[in-house]
């Protein structure tokens, strides 16, 4: 028995799986490079509520470091730095490795959309003096959680002669902002007796924008015709323009440092920014990578990954095949085989954020099996709802590969699901980018109140997510 003992090549206490605390377990200077990531990463997001801020930041920081419009060029060789804007609302932007694209891509994905509410197309009306706008929930919400908080304004809007008009109120100190009542709890004996998602039904998600009338006499609702004068006087719009807008409702806060040792951040649209940002900043920074470098940032996650924005798009792929294509002399030279066969040697990270074990509610989760907060980056081999319905499992094989660079750069990892099996689940952009035949595993950190108007995660999990971004990107194969 003492030999057998003796011929183990692991210590004992390494045979079982550990997932320490990452503020306990990192050096000081770890910590304090995971404070300035944060500081970034605040005033990253802080200027892109929206996916099509996220976007026009993205080109900007892009441009700034030599990265062309894809358009541009007709061929491409190790060292190139590309970019597509997907009707500026979706983006991807790649690096040209020494390897030819034929021998596949390496891919971060991530979607920079974020639950909101959405103007109707008909939104401004006038109850009682007040004109509001009527708006539509946008993503998995919690009604009740939209309502008593300052709100902003943000997107475009196309006035009759097609100019596009750049809309963003409530976020500058001087700004209104925009806000939706709730009933004073001496009078909500009726609303408390309700289920929580009968409080405040969609069609209640009013927002106030105005409660001074117009001058003109004639006016039929005077309160709602000053409020289309403003809109007129500012943007040139009428009533009718609306039926073009894309005006996003969030809330008027900024990102905060959460905790007195300011362990956390507190902040609107978490989902999926904290792994945009890292996944935009880990490709910024490859020069001459071994394999061709991408990342795809996708819109309408949140709603499925629909439209020509959303992960389903074909102009993501249009993305991959032109690279492949310039990369192999010019697009005349476009071989579909090649391009299938190049997929089939692609490896991509689906990174999105999961759930964090929140002990105020341990009945919502498998406590072996769900991510914590500050223990790192989460690989999740498969996502979907009961049963797995819907989820793209990664395979093991590649999952090793990925988990043996995690490893040899140093980076901890934990695993898990999202919460226990009966309890419902979700899904990420994996499997749509699966079915190009490319290797996908889904990774990501946890948050805390995911798709509340403000949600929380950590600073730690936040940094380990971009050196196992990069790590990634630049070796795995
Ligand atoms: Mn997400
Ligand atoms: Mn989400």
């Amino acid at each position: 028995m003492a030999d057998k003992k003796k011929s183990l090549k692991v210590k004992k206490s390494d045979l079982a799986a550990e997932f320490p605390n990452l503020y306990k377990e990192a050096s000081k200077s770890d910590i304090e490079a995971a404070m300035a990531f944060a500081e970034d990463y605040k005033s990253f997001i802080d200027a892109s509520k929206t996916e099509r801020e996220f976007v026009r930041n993205s080109i900007e920081a892009c441009k700034e470091l030599g990265f062309v419009d894809i358009d541009t060029k007709k061929k491409l060789k190790a060292g190139d730095k590309v970019y597509k804007s997907v009707k500026g609302k979706g983006f991807a932007c790649a690096v040209i490795g020494v390897e030819p694209c034929t021998n596949g891509f390496n891919i971060l994905g991530a979607h920079v959309d974020s639950p909101r509410l959405d103007l109707k197309p008909n939104p401004v009306f006038e109850d009682n003096e007040t004109v509001y706008f009527k708006t539509h929930y946008y993503g998995g919400i919690k009604k009740y959680q939209w309502t008593t908080i300052p709100l902003a304004l943000h997107g475009v809007i196309y006035s009759a002669d097609g100019k596009e008009h750049i809309v963003s109120i409530g976020e500058d100190d001087s700004d209104p902002v925009f806000y939706i009542t709730d009933l004073l709890p001496h009078l909500d004996n009726q609303q408390m007796s309700k289920k929580a998602s009968e409080f405040i039904s969609g069609e209640d998600l009013n927002v106030v924008i105005g409660g001074i009338p117009s001058d003109d006499k004639d006016a039929k609702e005077p309160y709602k015709q000053a409020v289309l004068e403003l809109l007129n006087k500012k943007y040139g719009i009428k009533e009718k323009d609306f039926v073009t807008a894309e005006i996003e409702i969030v809330p008027a806060t900024k990102a905060r440092d959460c905790g007195l040792d300011r362990a956390y951040i507190a902040a609107y649209g978490h989902d999926d920014k904290v792994c945009a940002y890292p996944a935009l900043m880990s490709l910024l920074t490859q020069e001459k990578p071994k394999r061709t470098c991408v990342t795809i940032l996708t819109d309408k996650e949140e709603i499925g990954s629909y439209s020509n924005t959303g992960a389903q798009s074909a102009i993501y792929e249009n993305f991959l095949m032109e690279l492949l294509a310039k990369n192999s002399g010019g697009i005349e030279n476009f071989n579909m085989l090649l391009y299938r066969k190049a997929m089939e040697n692609t490896m991509m990270l689906s990174t999105d954020v999961t759930s964090g074990y929140d002990p105020k509610y341990p009945s919502a989760f498998e406590s072996r099996n769900t991510a914590y907060m500050s223990h790192g980056i989460k690989i999740e081999k498969y996502t979907g709802a009961r049963g797995k319905s819907g989820s793209s499992e990664a395979n093991g094989d590649f999952v090793s590969k990925f988990t043996r660079i995690l490893a040899e750069n140093s980076i901890p990892w934990q695993t898990g699901e999202l919460g226990k099996i009966d309890n419902g689940g979700g899904g990420t952009i994996a499997a749509y980018m699966a079915k190009t035949g490319m290797d996908v595993v889904d990774c990501g950190i946890p948050v805390w109140s995911m798709h509340a108007p403000v949600e929380l995660i950590s600073k730690i999990d936040l940094y380990y997510l971009y050196l196992a971004y990069k790590a990634f990107i630049e070796n795995i194969r």
